[in-house]
């Protein structure tokens, strides 16, 4: 690489030689990066939140093999320009009200790119001993913050679906196994995540008893206590209840109280799925939802759900941290370390995986930028964005609230006033709402099916969403409604 004018070093092209990119050319190519990065995050409202795009219509834009000689970076920029942002589906567009909302905060952004250019792998101590300490530092920061008790430990992992596998193979190391077949509870409202963790450990699929909910799709106590009780009558063997405060669909809050105290009289291991809600958890006034849950075996929060912490980032806290090393430690000689004298810890010992990304310096990043004064701001705006939407369906008669806003999500559908239509057609109206409205590009929604009803879910999390959004939604949703109506 030559690199005699720093002002073209985008220009450059690669000679044959063995080592990396140049690190002049690499500060040049970074700068025009974080410009890129910046334009895109400053103007990403002129995308369309979903791109119109056809399944199969973007691969045949790439060329079939990787090219055999080196490409400068500012061809390759130029592409990303063209090929790639204008491709994506923007969860970065204050209109991103599906799901529940990811957003890449700017704090945590810096703190991916300062984690990828350290390249940390966070197995061991000894391997990172900043990345192994500073999770420790950082899961007791998140342990403090959402007010739980400092019996609870944890650790950092990609995704709540690793997080709920974690904990239920520690729900099974726990648990005496005399061979019979093992039953895990949850309601039919939990997250699939549970599922396929029963389906990963190899408890099989049958290993999953979802227990009925009431009619505001929370966790029926009295079927949970029958369920249990029939297990073991029939010699089955429970180990796990697993309560959810901010289910994925209807975001409805199960009893963590009670789903406690059913676990204790069982001796059963109870895991708190909070993944998206837990993030409210960090404003005192706001924890009604889940007490209770400092009586849980184990618990997860995703930070980057409802905490702006760039994908990905999930803390899974737990009073019982010495069971998960017990389910999951394994020490081949390679990874013997002379530390073993010393009390360190070594995260992979907890966790399925080896390698292990540093996630713990983003959410150091981001937590001492915002503040948790500033997180918790943010999640009272979205909390009261949520209530005013809830409010206009609940005040115009041709719409329908289809389950409570303990959080910030809207369960509706439009229902205009003495319609007689049959709950189908319903149905194939709201479904032809939600796409015209999606298909609009200002605003992106997603949809669950509650008590058999086809729904509109509108999900308030993204950092960049401000009221005039959310009014946007209303009108682009009236309007499309108006459309079906003729
Ligand atoms: N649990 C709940 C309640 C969720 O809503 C979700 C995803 O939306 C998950 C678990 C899975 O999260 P992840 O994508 O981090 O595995």
């Amino acid at each position: 690489m030559t690199t005699t004018d720093r002002g073209t070093h985008l220009d450059v092209e690669q000679t044959d030689g063995l080592l990396d990119m140049d690190p002049e050319a690499f500060r040049a190519a970074a700068h025009a990066v974080v410009d890129l990065m910046a334009d895109y995050l400053a103007s990403v409202e002129r995308f369309a939140v979903f791109p119109s795009v056809e399944p199969g219509s973007i691969a045949p834009a790439f060329p079939t093999a990787a090219p055999e000689a080196p490409e400068p970076i500012a061809a390759i920029l130029d592409d990303y320009r063209r090929l790639i942002e204008p491709n994506a589906t923007h969860w970065q567009h204050p209109g991103f009200l599906a799901y529940f909302g990811t957003t890449a905060s700017g704090p945590g952004i810096l703190g991916e790119m300062l984690t990828a250019a350290l390249g940390q792998n966070a197995m061991l101590w000894r391997t990172s001993p900043i990345a192994t300490e500073l999770e420790g530092v950082v899961v007791g920061w998140l342990r403090q913050a959402v007010g739980l008790p400092d019996s609870f430990d944890g650790l950092i992992t990609d995704t709540a679906s690793t997080s709920s596998l974690i904990a239920l193979a520690g729900a099974r190391e726990a648990a005496s196994d005399d061979g019979a077949r093992m039953r895990v509870y949850a309601s039919v409202e939990a997250h699939s995540s549970i599922e396929k963790a029963c389906m990963t450990l190899g408890l099989g699929r049958d290993a999953l008893v979802r227990i009925q909910t009431n009619d505001r799709f929370e966790m029926r106590v009295d079927e949970l206590r029958e369920a249990i009780a029939r297990d073991r009558k029939a010699d089955l063997r429970p180990i796990a209840v697993v309560a959810t405060v901010g289910t994925t669909s209807s975001t409805s809050v199960d009893s963590v109280k009670e789903a406690a105290a059913i676990a204790e009289a069982e001796g059963l291991w109870l895991h708190v799925d909070a993944a998206y809600a837990g993030a409210v958890a960090i404003a005192p006034e706001l924890r009604e939802p889940f007490h209770g849950w400092e009586r849980a075996d184990s618990v997860v929060i995703n930070p980057h759900k409802w905490l702006f912490t760039p994908l990905d980032a999930s803390l899974l806290l737990t009073r019982r941290m010495e069971t998960l090393r017990a389910a999951f430690s394994l020490v081949p000689e390679y990874l013997r370390t002379l530390d073993r004298q010393a009390p360190v810890r070594d995260y992979n010992e907890y966790t399925p995986q080896l390698g292990r990304r540093f996630r713990a310096l983003k959410l150091w990043i981001q937590l001492r930028w915002f503040g948790l004064e500033g997180l918790r701001r943010r999640i009272r705006h979205h909390l009261e964005l949520a209530a005013a939407f809830a409010k206009w369906i609940d005040d115009d008669p041709d719409w329908e609230r289809l389950a409570p806003v303990p959080f910030s999500t809207v369960c509706f559908r439009y229902r205009p006033a003495g319609s007689e239509g049959s709950e189908e057609a319903l149905d194939d109206t709201n479904a032809r709402i939600m796409d015209a409205v999606n298909r609009t590009g200002e605003v992106f929604l997603s949809h669950t099916r509650l008590a058999g009803r086809f729904t509109i879910r509108l999900a308030v999390g993204n950092l960049r969403t401000e009221a005039r959004h959310v009014e946007r939604a209303w009108e682009v949703l009236r309007a499309a409604a108006e459309e079906e109506a003729g």
